[in-house]
């Protein structure tokens, strides 16, 4: 193994530095500091000029000292050490600076011993602190300093070269500069032995693509001399990431697809047949499509693992009900897990309406032939009803178990479980799904549904276990959805053209979602527990002073709206008794209730025909894909569907550009690429990366499509031919760090 790299850090740059690292960074390792990027590179030619520099901010400025005085302090004891600097005339800053004038700023320096021995006029240092105002005049008080000349680095360098320099920039505490850190590194790269590093890369790869050795990349990372020296390093390490990721994930589909399964084939004549008799409609090209796929896979005896993605609306349930009705015919039974108690129960109703006769309630007793018991198991249940349906999954009673995070609980256990669809998967992580296969005997089968369409990087490495299979058309008959966005701050008088405009609707025989970002007039931003991710309202702050639009607040607001008046409008959310909540929503697929007013519980799945206008409150509270799925619940029924994003920013707010993208394209494609550009790296990957807890360093997931897809594509090739990796002992160490970063710190300390 990569013995070097695992080094504690004291055997190379000695306990003192070490522990400074340690504490820190919380680094032990040689590979752990090598792989201490800089985050960007500064030219010397980039730096902030002296008459430029802006008040309360950090900046990293190169001058020269001009005077340099020291006087003690009146009201306490000490000294004061006044340095005056002006831009160095050597940079290229203030060459090409208009102005041309350089600039001066006085820098202080409380009992600044250092500073006053060595900041002498003449001498060329890098400044980096915060600028503040300081009588009456801007300056740094107390700032790092690095003595240019002294760079142990660059001693007698010519000037031209060191202006191409590039000065890296680390990830620095307040404790620990830039620069401390540069010099620690610039300690570790001299003593240890970078030609005994492994390459977690192969031979062959390096050479196609012209890349750095590992030692020379790690040095030019940290040491470039010219950009371009970074750049290529930046371009071996980034590639490296996404081989290393890549064939971790190819490991894990080989692994997974080596396994053992129970086949589950058709029956010539079973429900399933009996199904497609008596279904509605024809299934799209793509349902037919990826019905056959699904078919063929779990006919396999080795476990089916694959994502469906599809647009809003595609018809993603009949296609795993589908799959769900061949496992019942050949004897196993299906569990379908949903992300909330809503759509769960959603999707009980809605499943046993579409079998029809086909699917039995529990009191007849044993599993016919010719129909199936569809069972509920959720976390909310009365206590009697969830025990019954605990003992039909477990006796196999039950064919098909539909419910919530309750059944990945221990207690729940299953007869014979062939098959796990997981719906609406970005609530699931890669744990929840281990936890379900677990559950069987053999490894089920696993189909895993996405609620929006994701970019295809996401894919492949969020859900690169995966095979994925995409529905891309929607069902004929489909009416296109309108999406305006309302805007109150320029149009105040739209405030009450909504509600005539939802009369409307429902005077002509249709109902109405209204959609708040809160619950209560008291509580802030609740989105009703366990249902809450990462939002718009998390990306951008400041517009907390406005108080939003509530279930409760618009409830008791519509009581008195006369274009309202007589109609029925009932609450949901997550906070209420599941009991009410099912009645609620009972109501409202009854035509009943006219205008459902709810948080985002209705978010996913729900499916209600008769609902042709969807008003979003407050909506630039929501992030993309949250829009583009509430909206996705109108237009079902083949009435054209409109959905209002109602909001009080100024035209010109950046959180309005969400809602113009929402309104200006229905294709889910882009708006989840454009959703995510919005997000942080993190939550792309979120908990579901592949069971690393480790972030991604210089990858990013859709910036790099060309690099993943190569990767990937590498990947698939060297696992075909050497499953173990036993000839890629440097990518197989670079794998398990990557998979278990925390290790070798433990091992250290152990
Ligand atoms: P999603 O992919 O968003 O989960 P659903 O599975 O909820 O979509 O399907 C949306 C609606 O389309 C459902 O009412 C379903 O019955 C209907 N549907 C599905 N497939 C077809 C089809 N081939 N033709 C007509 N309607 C369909
Ligand atoms: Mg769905």
């Amino acid at each position: 193994m990569n013995s070097e790299l695992e080094l504690g850090l004291e055997r190379r740059i000695g306990k003192r530095s070490a522990a400074v690292i340690d504490k820190h960074l919380g680094i032990t390792t040689v590979g752990g500091l090598l792989d201490y990027f800089p985050r960007r590179y500064l030219s010397r030619g980039e730096l902030t000029p002296i008459s430029e520099v802006p008040l309360d901010e950090d900046v990293t400025l190169i001058a020269r000292v001009v005077s340099n005085s020291t006087r003690p302090m009146r009201a306490r004891r000490g000294s004061l050490t006044d340095v005056v600097i002006s831009d160095d005339a050597a940079t290229a800053s203030s060459r090409t600076t208009g102005a041309g004038l350089p600039g001066t700023l006085k820098v202080s320096f409380f009992n600044g011993f250092r500073a006053r021995a060595e900041l002498q006029p003449g001498r060329r240092a890098m400044f980096s602190g915060k600028v503040t105002r300081y009588g009456g005049s801007l300056g740094l008080t107390n700032p790092d300093f690095l003595l240019l000349d002294e760079d142990p680095d660059t001693p007698g360098m010519d000037p031209e070269k060191l202006a191409a320099m590039p000065i890296p920039v680390y990830p620095a505490t307040a404790k620990l500069t830039s620069w401390s850190i540069q010099k620690v590194i610039a300690t570790l790269l001299d003593t240890v032995d970078l030609a005994t590093l492994g390459d977690p890369l192969p031979a062959g790869i390096t050479a196609r693509e012209q890349f750095l050795s590992v030692s020379d990349a790690y040095r030019l990372i940290h040491v470039p001399q010219v950009p371009a020296d970074w750049q290529r390093a930046r371009d071996r390490f980034r590639y490296q990431e996404a081989l290393v990721l890549q064939t971790a994930l190819a490991r894990r589909r080989a692994q997974l697809a080596a396994e053992e399964a129970t086949a589950r084939r058709p029956a010539a004549d079973g429900l399933l047949a009996a199904f497609d008799r008596q279904l509605p409609f024809t299934l799209t090209a793509g349902q037919s499509a990826v019905g056959k796929t699904l078919s063929e896979e779990l006919a396999r005896d080795s476990p089916m693992n694959r994502l469906l993605q599809g647009e809003v609306g595609s018809g993603k349930t009949i296609v795993a009900l589908r799959a769900m009705l061949q496992v019942v015919d050949a004897g196993g039974q299906a569990a379908l897990l949903a992300p909330t108690e809503v759509l769960a129960a959603q999707h009980f109703d809605s499943i046993r309406r579409t079998l029809g006769p086909l699917s039995r309630d529990g009191l007849l007793g044993g599993l016919g032939p010719d129909s199936v018991q569809v069972t509920l198991l959720t976390g909310s249940m009365p206590t009697a009803a969830r025990k019954q349906a605990m003992l039909d999954a477990a006796s196999g009673t039950a064919g098909i178990v539909i419910g919530t995070h309750a059944l990945l609980s221990e207690n729940v256990s299953f007869y014979d479980l062939g098959l796990i669809v997981v719906d609406e998967q970005h609530r699931f992580g890669v744990e929840q799904r281990d936890a379900l296969r677990a559950k069987a005997s053999k490894p089920p089968h696993l189909l895993v549904m996405t609620a929006t369409p994701i970019p295809r990087t996401v894919a492949m490495t969020v859900f690169g276990d995966l095979e994925t299979s995409i529905l891309d058309e929607l069902p004929a008959g489909r009416a296109p959805i309108t999406t305006h966005v309302v805007g109150l701050a320029e149009h105040p008088a739209w405030a009450t053209r909504i509600w005539s405009r939802s009369r409307e609707e429902i005077d002509a025989g249709h109902q109405v979602y209204v959609v708040c970002p809160k619950i209560g007039t008291d509580d802030d931003g609740d989105f009703s527990p366990g249902e809450a991710e990462p939002s718009a309202a998390d990306l951008d702050e400041g517009n907390g002073a406005r108080e939003l639009a509530s279930v409760t607040g618009v409830l008791e607001h519509l009581r008195d709206e006369p274009a309202l008046a007589g109609v029925p409008v009932a609450p949901l959310h997550g906070r209420q008794d599941p009991v009410l909540k099912s009645e609620t929503m009972a109501s409202f697929t009854a035509n009943q209730t006219k205008v459902l007013v709810s948080t985002t519980v209705i978010e996913v799945g729900v499916d209600v025909h008769n609902a042709t206008l969807m008003v979003i409150l407050d909506a630039d509270r929501f992030g993309i894909s949250q829009l583009h799925q509430l909206r996705g619940r109108v237009g079902r029924g083949g009435l054209p569907g409109t959905c209002l994003l109602v909001t009080t920013l100024e035209p010109g707010h950046p959180s309005r550009r969400r809602l113009d993208a929402v309104a200006a394209t229905t294709d889910g494609f882009e708006l989840s690429q454009e959703d995510l550009k919005l997000r942080r790296e993190g939550d792309i990957l979120g908990a579901s990366q592949s069971g690393g807890r480790s972030t991604l360093k210089l990858l990013r997931v859709l910036e790099h499509e060309d690099t993943i897809a190569r990767a990937r594509q590498d990947a698939q090739q060297i696992v075909a031919a050497d499953p173990a990796l036993a000839d890629q002992p440097g990518l197989a160490a670079a794998i398990d760090e990557y998979l278990n970063p925390e290790k070798e710190a433990f091992l250290e300390r152990g």
